[in-house]
């Protein structure tokens, strides 16, 4: 077997290594064609590139039980494409969208869909050290917005919504789950849209998954390009560019995966809360040592950030430093805040999991 490192990366993150031992002995050889499934043409109708492109959009469609009415397409450029693809795709009926600002990440958004329209801030947590987010019914949604955008998973923040907004019938969510889809059961039909980047849960970066509802798909702004269009792909199957064989064909497998092994996301979920327990669980028996500063109901399940003794640098360097001579890799926090952070998406394996947890403890026993 490869000889794989406790890798904590938020992203791009550790893959499962079944799954990708599984891709690694088809890479020359996909299913006995005698070439990859990234060296075939994807106008061959019928053909290999088509076939593996439907069985990873039935796989998804299994796993978070998609209704028929939604699309699932894919595309490259990432979550930050769909920053701009959301208000390109929606602006048509109005040029107003609704912001909940979590971190970073829905920040991003924001800026990015103001270069084409009119955007608002409905929920701010901001000035609540982005601890929590405020209940639906007191967001200030407005009348005639084209949509609300939530970012399901902040990251950076480590901030999550573990239950789907209900934004209620007259108006339309769009949700980043880049760094929570596949890590606990969604209700599709609460969302008009819903993306989600490679990196973490879904495969290599590369391909980012959009499913969207079938009467969206005709509101968009003239301007809106052809490779971020929602319409143009549906109606090309998502072959009006050339797609990323490869990293569809990983997220096929990933998913193939999820479904053989667990059937359903809830299992998934329960796996997830589980692990993430286990790190909070150190964090809050530390006195103080470990800090995270979200609160319990919205901590996040797939990657947490931590400070030591809330920002004593020194402290969290030699962390840093002393987790790598241990084999432990890849948990420093995110450039923009720092800190440390450890990722749990699904493909990390409980025992590194567990060596972290054992570490965490031996570090604080050793400098606290
Ligand atoms: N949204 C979230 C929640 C993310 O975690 C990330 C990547 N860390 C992005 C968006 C950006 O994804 P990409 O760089 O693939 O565009």
């Amino acid at each position: 077997a490869a000889c794989r490192a406790h890798n904590f990366s938020a992203g791009p993150a550790m893959l499962d290594t079944g799954a990708m031992t599984y891709v690694q002995e088809n890479l020359l050889d996909y299913e006995g064609c005698g070439m990859g499934i990234h060296e075939m043409s994807h106008r061959d109708v019928g053909g290999p590139v088509h076939e593996m492109m439907a069985r990873t959009s039935d796989n998804v469609r299994r796993l978070l039980g998609v209704p028929d009415n939604y699309r699932i397409l894919f595309f490259q450029g990432g979550a930050h494409g769909q920053f701009a693809a959301v208000p390109l795709n929606l602006f048509g009926k109005g040029g107003k969208g609704d912001y909940v600002i979590g971190g970073n990440w829905s920040t991003k958004a924001m800026k990015e869909a103001s270069k084409y329209g009119e955007v608002r801030v409905v929920e701010d947590t901001t000035s609540k050290g982005n601890a929590y987010y405020a209940p639906v019914d007191e967001w200030e949604l407005s009348d005639d917005s084209a949509y609300v955008h939530v970012c399901t998973n902040e990251t950076v923040q480590g901030l999550a919504m573990h239950e789907d907004p209900d934004v209620g019938p007259n108006h339309v969510l769009a949700a980043d789950m880049t760094s929570s889809l596949f890590s606990r059961p969604v209700d599709v039909r609460k969302y008009g849209v819903i993306y989600a980047s490679g990196g973490k849960n879904l495969g290599p970066a590369g391909c980012c998954l959009v499913i969207v509802r079938d009467d969206l798909l005709d509101q968009s702004l003239p301007q809106t390009p052809s490779i971020l269009s929602w319409k143009v792909a549906n109606d090309h199957n998502c072959l009006y560019y050339t797609p990323n064989a490869f990293a569809i064909w990983c997220v096929g497998v990933i998913t193939g995966d999820l479904l053989a092994r667990y059937g359903n996301l809830e299992e998934v979920a329960k796996r997830s809360k589980q692990r993430a327990e286990m790190v909070y669980k150190v964090i809050d028996n530390s006195v103080g040592f470990y800090t995270n500063n979200v609160r319990p109901d919205f901590r996040s399940h797939t990657a947490i950030p931590f400070r030591i003794r809330d920002g004593v640098e020194e402290l969290e360097k030699k962390f840093i430093r002393d987790s790598v001579k241990c084999g432990l890799h890849q948990t420093f926090g995110h450039s923009s805040v720092g800190g440390l952070r450890v990722a749990i998406y699904n493909g990390l394996p409980d025992e590194s999991l567990k060596e972290f947890v054992k570490f965490m403890k031996d570090f604080m026993d050793t400098n606290a």
